[in-house]
């Protein structure tokens, strides 16, 4: 019987702040970093991949978190994981111990989100299947299985949730040969750095017209005239049929995003994504209220499911994003993503940072084909940085992402990336000696 022999993980971080990529109303300098893990086998050519998201400082912190779980894993039966991935997750988010550094939420939940993900890898290659497919071709009950619905009860019951994916199920031999077929619809975000000129963004405008795309998504909320200034030159360079989100990064109390969100109506958004903080519920009602018909949307920092769950039951969203690295992995996705079908929200799930591409394809291309059966009117979030460090990068044709056909997550790291950029001694991290001085 195989076993789960280690649980290996790596401070990994790119010097994304040089060129500002990534840079926005809050985060005006990311180094996006990954705290990357590797579940190893005793079975050398099996291995689970996942990793937690960081911008930089703090990513040695979430690899500490996820080391602190490998009393959990280390020395398993692989089958008792794969065969019980609700389980496994459950052991994971029931540690009393540290359960108390949440509960749920933050740097030790997003630790057990990457250990869960690893897991879900590391199912999907015994199968052979991408995690997309190794996900659709489970059973409404064995969906079911893998989900904590305690606090969702309220909204959503296990036995709902059955009859919901006894419905999907219908169609979705249908809907697996479309998604093969025509792949999942892509938004980009590249053009809309808050730190790029506005020539920069109105090329990257274009050239994301050109390729496909049919939504682009600028940063906002730094200066309401430059933001009314970039909104009207990208709306002027995109034409009237290409939508212009923009996402505030939680930069505005709620009246300032009231005040400033009438100054931006004019440019018909797509939607407005995390105008204030992620965990006021109310906040986001209140202001959807005052700005409709203005989509209104968060969640790429909503720390779980049950906040999501408040979310929809105030009325608080149009729109969410989910993130694969966020919450605690794949099992609590699939709540989030079933609670969404359930009160008819659409999901355009958050990606771009480091390997959030790779991975969040496989959830909105699940919900798909096993769960809400939309795809047309929503779209994964993609922006074209570090993909290549993946063994599996992500593949996007005529502004679509196209269904993986490798077994796993997409998580895996390519060996000689972790060797170059492991924080601090890799050589991307290694100040060039300064010879004027010498
Ligand atoms: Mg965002």
């Amino acid at each position: 019987m195989s076993k789960i022999t280690a649980l290996d993980t790596y401070d990994v971080r790119f010097p994304t702040s040089r060129e500002l990529d990534g840079s926005d109303a809050m985060n005006p300098d990311p180094d996006y970093s990954a705290a990357y893990v590797v579940m190893r086998t005793d079975q050398p050519s099996l291995a689970g991949y996942g990793l937690a998201f960081t911008i930089g400082r703090g990513n040695d912190v979430q690899k500490a978190a996820i080391d602190a779980l490998n009393h959990h894993v280390a020395g398993l039966d692989l089958d008792e994981v794969i065969d019980d991935l609700g389980g496994f997750a459950r052991r994971l988010i029931g540690d009393s111990q540290l359960r108390w550094l949440g509960p749920e939420k933050g740097v030790m939940h997003m630790a057990i989100g990457a250990v869960v993900n690893a897991a879900w890898d590391l199912a999907a290659r015994a199968a052979g299947k991408p995690l997309w497919r190794f996900i659709a071709d489970m059973t409404p009950e064995q969906i079911v299985a893998t989900i904590d619905f305690r606090y969702l009860t309220d909204a959503l019951t296990p036995e709902e949730a059955l009859t919901m994916l006894h419905a999907a199920a219908a169609g979705k031999a249908r809907r697996l040969a479309q998604l093969l077929q025509e792949g999942y619809p892509a938004y980009t975000t590249s053009p809309g750095w808050l730190g790029y000129s506005d020539e920069k963004m109105q090329r990257l405008a274009r050239e994301a017209v050109a390729a496909g795309f049919r939504t682009i998504k600028l940063k906002v909320g730094m200066n309401v005239e430059d933001d009314v200034r970039r909104c009207r030159l990208a709306r002027a360079t995109v034409g009237p049929d290409i939508g212009i989100a923009v996402d505030a990064n939680q930069r505005w109390d709620v009246p300032d995003a009231i005040a400033w969100l009438r100054h931006l109506a004019e440019f018909r958004l797509a939607w407005v994504e995390e105008p204030t903080s992620p965990d006021d519920v109310l906040g986001h009602a209140a202001i959807r209220h005052a700005v409709a018909p203005v989509p209104i949307s968060t969640g790429e920092h909503t720390q779980n499911r049950v906040m999501f769950k408040q979310l929809f039951q105030a009325n608080a969203v149009d729109l969410i994003q989910i993130d694969a690295a966020r919450v605690g992995g794949v099992n609590e996705n699939l709540a989030i993503m079933l609670l969404a079908a359930k009160f008819g929200v659409r999901v355009f799930p958050h990606a771009g940072g480091v390997g959030l591409c790779e991975l969040v394809q496989h959830l909105a291309m699940a919900d798909f084909v096993a769960i809400s059966g939309n795809k047309d009117d929503r779209a994964i979030e993609f922006v074209d940085h570090l993909h290549e460090h993946f063994v599996d990068p992500v593949v996007i044709a005529n502004g679509c992402y196209i269904a993986p056909s490798a077994p796993g997550f997409s998580a895996q790291m390519r060996t000689d990336s972790v060797a170059q950029y492991v924080y601090p001694e890799g050589p991307a991290w290694c100040m060039p000696v300064d010879t004027a001085k010498a």
